[in-house]
């Protein structure tokens, strides 16, 4: 495991989110945002580990801006930017949520408990499902309603869901956390009126090389191709293809690819009920006697 690396792709990481917790997003498009944070990352030499997500209220995961998208950010929004930085394909993977309407952000101030509070009690050696029980035992100390069906998850090379799941609410399977592998943690926090999971919605927009399995389509290659090289296994945008392809031919690429299981594509995870969520998010590597947060 590259400690450091992990490390340098935290200080970027967290460097990025803060000011992107700070900077007034009201009357932004998705896109804008997107683009910016995204810019931002690599103008401090880190590498884009997968497309800026901004899910809007109740979506609470994987939405990130189709090109040009129009969607404005308005002053009743509760906006969950989460971003992810790889140096060497080691990842800093982190989120906030940023609110503008005072009577929501409960929401945000459980789900940034819940994670200090998680993180607090994690050493090489503490047992995850206890991590499960602190979360949902502070977000519901705080009037909310963990998302029992979304979890953190370990990290490995250019692999963000490497395997193993922290949950964010009790559960029954349990592993012990170890100072070899890095891991986020991310609670997600929605209303007692929330049904505390989420279900996929129409949308996908987020995509990852399934396989390196080739296409029968020559232009479909050199697509596979261009996210093999520039992207690896890690997830990806129809926006980062359109320097290379006019916008409607990389569509049709990419679905043509998504039809034949090469490429593989995300939906959208949005609350049960339509309620809205909250998200906070850090990765960590554990040590003896606590952790290293590094995106700190
Ligand atoms: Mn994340
Ligand atoms: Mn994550």
């Amino acid at each position: 495991m590259q400690i450091q690396d992990y490390v340098s792709a935290g200080k970027i990481a967290s460097e990025v989110r803060e000011n992107a917790r700070k900077k007034y997003h009201v009357g932004s498009t998705l896109f804008e945002i997107c683009e910016s944070i995204e810019r931002e990352i690599r103008q401090k030499g880190g590498n884009c580990a997968f497309p800026v997500n901004t899910s809007l209220n109740d979506i609470a995961a994987h939405y990130t801006a189709e090109p040009n998208d129009a969607t404005v950010v308005k002053d009743s929004d509760l906006l969950k930017i989460d971003l992810g930085v790889q140096i060497n394909g080691f990842i800093a993977d982190t989120a906030v949520t940023v609110c503008y309407d005072p009577s929501y952000d409960y929401l945000v101030q459980a789900a940034e408990s819940a994670l200090k509070d998680a993180i607090s009690i994690i050493h090489a050696g503490t047992k995850s499902s206890d991590v499960g029980k602190r979360i949902e035992t502070t977000v519901k100390d705080m009037g909310g309603v963990p998302i029992a069906n979304l979890s953190g998850h370990s990290l490995e090379q250019y692999t963000i869901h490497a395997g193993k799941s922290v949950p964010n609410i009790w559960s029954a399977g349990s592993f012990s956390f170890q100072s070899t592998e890095a891991y986020a943690c991310e609670p997600f926090v929605t209303t007692r009126d929330g049904l505390g999971f989420v279900r996929e919605g129409k949308v996908r927009n987020i995509f990852s090389l399934a396989t390196r399995k080739r296409s029968k389509d020559d232009e479909a290659n050199k697509m596979v191709d261009f996210i093999w090289k520039n992207f690896n296994m890690l997830p990806f945008a129809l926006r980062w293809m359109v320097s290379e392809w006019d916008e409607k031919t990389a569509r049709l690429l990419l679905a043509k690819l998504v039809q034949e299981k090469i490429v593989r594509s995300y939906p959208i995870l949005v609350e049960a009920n339509n309620q809205r969520v909250a998200q906070a998010e850090h990765t960590f590597i554990p040590q003896d006697n606590g952790v290293i947060v590094t995106t700190i």
